[in-house]
């Protein structure tokens, strides 16, 4: 591919390969971030945006409670928009009628059988009752940056792009998610290969800093220097399997 050419994820995903955790989770968050932060300095009273929290009915709850630490006046905006919202909430309550419900049967005979079996777990699902009508609008711009990076990182590796494939292997590497998705969307064998020999090195690596840091920690070898990157181990392989922690 001509370098002239290459989306601007391209050079994003560079960049975020240089930061702590998964280089296409970070590109998510940044962008999810951008959103709320945007949100809270001129956006609360964006018309679009606050037709679509009604059909939400709001953030998703990682999204909500990031709010309060996305910029000065956020806690008013977070009153206007929240006004809003239980507003929308009570008016749909008020359309709300005990017509039959799927869950209700659900539980019904489910409560019967928890008495047989001794089992009170009630079943979760997808309700008829203020459900929403539209995903989260953060999660929605986490998603399409995700997919861009996702597909920049794709088509450089299929391209053989060395420069890209140096970046991935000097990050902290893809968490399983984002592996899973990369490795499934793989054209050919031979990037498909590369990843997995990246990853591979990556986790030996990880793995021996564990091990360390396990084996330092006993008391036998308290002695023992445990080095930064041991130290923090346990953070990088928790980020490697779920994904980074989220905050803004
Ligand atoms: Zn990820
Ligand atoms: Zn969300």
């Amino acid at each position: 591919m001509n370098k002239g050419s290459q989306p601007f994820s391209y050079f994003e995903i560079l960049d975020a390969c240089k930061e702590p955790d998964c280089p296409v989770c970070t590109l998510g968050h940044v962008s999810a971030n951008r959103h709320l932060t945007s949100l809270i300095f001129d956006g609360v009273n964006d018309v679009r945006l606050r037709a679509t929290l009604r059909k939400s009915l709001g953030y998703c709850h990682e999204h909500a409670w990031l709010l309060p630490d996305a910029g000065e006046s956020a806690t008013l905006g977070i009153a206007i928009i929240h006004r809003d919202l239980l507003n929308t909430i009570r008016r749909r309550l008020d359309e709300s009628d005990f017509g039959k419900s799927s869950r209700r049967d659900k539980l019904k005979s489910v409560v019967a059988e928890a008495i047989r079996l001794d089992d009170a777990t009630i079943p979760m699902g997808p309700t008829k009752y203020l459900p929403s009508k539209a995903q989260c609008p953060a999660c929605e711009r986490r998603d399409e940056a995700e997919n861009l990076a996702l597909k920049s990182l794709i088509d450089a590796l299929e391209d053989q792009d060395e420069q890209m494939a140096e970046a991935l292997k000097m990050s902290d590497g893809l968490c399983l998610s984002h592996l899973r998705q990369t490795l499934e969307s793989m054209r050919s064998r031979q990037a498909f290969d590369k990843l997995v020999t990246i990853t591979q090195d990556q986790l030996s690596a990880l793995i021996l800093e564990l091990d360390e840091f396990i084996r330092k920690s006993d008391h036998r070898f308290r002695r023992e220097k445990i080095s930064d990157n041991e130290r923090e181990s346990w953070r990088r392989a928790l980020q490697r399997v779920v994904g980074p922690k989220t905050g803004i």
